[in-house]
């Protein structure tokens, strides 16, 4: 919690400071131009008019020192954004601050410098309110150069022009920008920091927004996958496998070979009797694995049809089938999961339903499944640990004939 608070704290700070360097950047080319403008007056006032005013060659220098000023300040801020770290945030801070009072001190001097006091002390007001309106400083910070220059002011105006009736009524409505100003600092700090909190958080909030979204995606497809799988063995459940057939239904363009291959675990009432749920579930598991990796190999779908029975569904394997029932047949007893209660053998048997069929329609599939059940219980009839094949022609009317 402090952390986080720690980190927005320094985000409001950071997009502070990002947005008085912009500003800073706005202000310096700005016064680049005009203190070259101001030179150029100053020294057509020199070399043509021949006018005779004192200070000339110093309100020259310090127009060409503002102006190598601004120059400086480009060439240090030149990024669009600034790279700002908690290490060297205190340093451009401090230079936006440095920039301020340095520009308002060379305007100042030269207010107060000059004879025509009125002409730069209205330079001075334009630039005081063009700081206070671009700049968003706490008050504590910007309040010191803005009592200092506009007492300065003040003071030169009252030693050169005097207080007279004429005079007060042009320096009255000329101080009142500077409370102007002030207050206008005020505000824009306030209502830009107001500004900055609000688009973070709201920043924040999207992040989080659109993480907790992408978990829930990532969530979302989880359970998708789960609501497909067999917890126990981890294959395909029987949705999965009716999934399965619609997708083969779907791309049912034209007359396609199909083998289904039933697979059930002999006599396993009686295992489970004699060894356990457990050890039995450990067989099922076994077995499921030895059958996915079968079919894995002849590029078969394979599932848990329920039970301890399995179903292999391929599109692939029709010259191959009765091998590949022969290779589960032997494979399962190679596994040796002793059975003693078995009347077939001593370990783990299975009995094999095949249907091989050409099937053109959706229900050729289900009429398939259901052939290779029979077949199943005709393998289980003829003695179990063996398979027993059916083989079906659909025609158009979709019965088969076997
Ligand atoms: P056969 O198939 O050879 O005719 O005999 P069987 O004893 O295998 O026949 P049946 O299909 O009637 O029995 C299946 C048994 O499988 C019933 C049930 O106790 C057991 N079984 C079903 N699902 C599970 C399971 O997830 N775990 C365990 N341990 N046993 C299961
Ligand atoms: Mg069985
Ligand atoms: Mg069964």
């Amino acid at each position: 919690m402090m952390e986080n608070q720690g980190k927005l704290a320094f985000s409001i700070r950071e997009e502070m400071v990002q947005s008085n360097l912009k500003g800073m950047r706005i202000v310096a080319w700005t016064l680049m131009y005009v203190s070259v403008i101001i030179s150029l007056i100053h020294y057509g006032e020199v070399f043509f008019v021949k006018a005779e005013r004192a200070m000339v060659p110093v309100y020259i220098a310090i127009h060409i020192a503002m102006f190598y000023i601004d120059v400086a300040v480009l060439l240090f801020i030149r990024e669009k954004r600034i790279h700002i770290t908690p290490v060297n945030i205190q340093k451009y801070e401090r230079l936006v601050v440095v920039y301020i009072y340095t520009i308002m001190l060379l305007i100042t001097a030269i207010s107060v410098l000059d004879v025509y006091f009125f002409r730069h002390a209205a330079l001075y007001e334009v630039i005081l309110i063009i700081i206070c309106t671009v700049f968003a400083l706490p008050l504590r910070k910007i309040v010191w150069i803005i009592l200092l220059s506009a007492s300065a002011i003040i003071v030169s105006a009252y030693m050169s022009a005097g207080i007279s009736s004429e005079n007060i009524k042009i320096i009255l409505p000329m101080s009142l920008l500077i409370p102007i100003g002030v207050m206008i600092q005020y505000q824009t700090y306030k209502v830009r920091k107001q500004i900055h909190t609000q688009h973070i958080l709201l920043n924040e909030e999207m992040t989080k927004t659109k993480r907790l979204s992408e978990l829930l995606a990532i969530k979302n497809n989880e359970l998708a996958e789960q609501a497909l799988k067999d917890s126990l063995t981890n294959l395909p459940n029987r949705r999965a496998f009716n999934q399965k057939l619609n997708k083969i239904g779907q791309q049912l363009y034209q007359t396609q070979p199909l083998t289904v291959i039933m697979i059930d675990i002999d006599c396993f009432k009686k295992f489970n009797d004699y060894y356990g749920h457990l050890q039995g579930d450990a067989a099922i598991v076994k077995v499921a694995s030895l059958l996915e990796e079968i079919a894995g190999k002849y590029n078969a779908f394979v599932a848990r049809w329920g039970g301890e029975e399995f179903v292999m569904i391929s599109q692939h394997t029709h010259k191959v089938a009765e091998p590949v029932c022969e290779e589960i047949l032997e494979e399962i007893r190679q596994l040796n999961i002793p059975h003693l209660q078995s009347t077939i053998a001593q370990q783990v048997t299975v009995s094999i339903g095949m249907c091989q069929a050409k099937i053109a329609k959706y229900e050729h599939l289900q009429t398939c499944c259901e052939l290779a059940d029979q077949a199943l219980y005709l393998a289980k009839q003829n003695g179990r640990n063996n398979y027993f094949r059916k083989m079906a022609i659909f025609d158009e009317e979709a019965n088969a004939s076997i």
